[in-house]
This record gives structure tokens, sequence and C-alpha cells, in this order.
């Protein structure tokens, strides 16, 4: 847990746009940097996100871990202690996935009335995330 989160803080960039790896499932193109895991493809990792098991991930890293410094600093300065915070987590898409939401915004921005014709594709590959924070606004447990 410990790791993923310094990925999070420090590697997130690397690590959602990591070179191609023929030894990797999906040619390490579809990680779930939340999970630590890669999936073979878009459908794959899209179904991924709906898991349990993603989506339980993301709680558990809404509660920043208790860090050494943290308990030194609280130790040597009485008072200066804080619980750990809660924080808000969403799905970090991969690289690939991002890049071919632009590329699907690009595309309907250049047609005259791209408001108008919301572009379908782009709220599919969406609708995962987008139910993830609706979930999380909502507060409902995920089972
Ligand atoms: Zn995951």
């Amino acid at each position: 847990m410990d790791e993923i989160d310094d990925d999070l803080k420090h590697n997130a960039e690397q690590l959602l746009a990591q070179p191609v790896d023929v030894e990797k499932a999906g040619n390490a193109q579809y990680y779930c940097i939340h999970c630590a895991r890669y999936f073979i493809d878009e459908h794959a990792l899209s179904h991924h996100y709906r898991t349990k098991v993603h989506k339980r991930r993301l709680k558990a890293l809404e509660l920043e871990p208790y860090t050494i410094e943290e308990s030194e600093r609280a130790a040597g300065l009485g008072g200066s202690y804080h619980a750990p915070q809660k924080r808000r987590i969403v799905t970090q898409l991969p690289k690939i996935l991002t890049d071919k939401l632009e590329a699907n915004k690009e595309a309907s921005s250049l047609e005259a009335d791209a408001e108008e014709s919301d572009p379908k594709k782009l709220k599919l590959a969406l609708e995962d995330v987008d139910m993830q924070e609706r979930e999380a606004k909502a507060g409902l447990p995920v089972e």
C-alpha cells in the first residue's frame, strides 16, 4: 500500500505512460496505478475499473498512510500531530487512454456544432470514472 501511495505521488506520470514492454500484459500500456496491475487491453482495464477490487483499493487509498515522518513529528512536538487526512482519489487512466480521449475531444471540436453533438464515445469511456466520482460524492458504500 505505501509503495502504491508513493507511486501515486512521485511516479504517476511515468507509470501511466510506460514504454512498450512485450514481456508485460498489454505491452505495459494498460496499467492500473492504484492496484499495480497490468491489463491486456482497454476492455480488460475498463472492466477492472468496475470491479470491487479496484473500488476497494481506491477507498483504501483515500486515507493517507501514517508515515514515519509524521509519527516522529508527533512524538517530538506534542500537539502538532494531525490525524491521517482523508483525500479524494479518482482513477487515473493510463496515457494511452487519456490520449484517446483527447483525440476524441479534438475530433469533436472540429465539428461545427460539437457541443450539441455530445461525443458519445468520450462519454462511454469516461463512464466508469464518472460513476466512481458520483459514488464518492454520494458517500455510497463500496461493497
Ligand atoms: Zn485498479
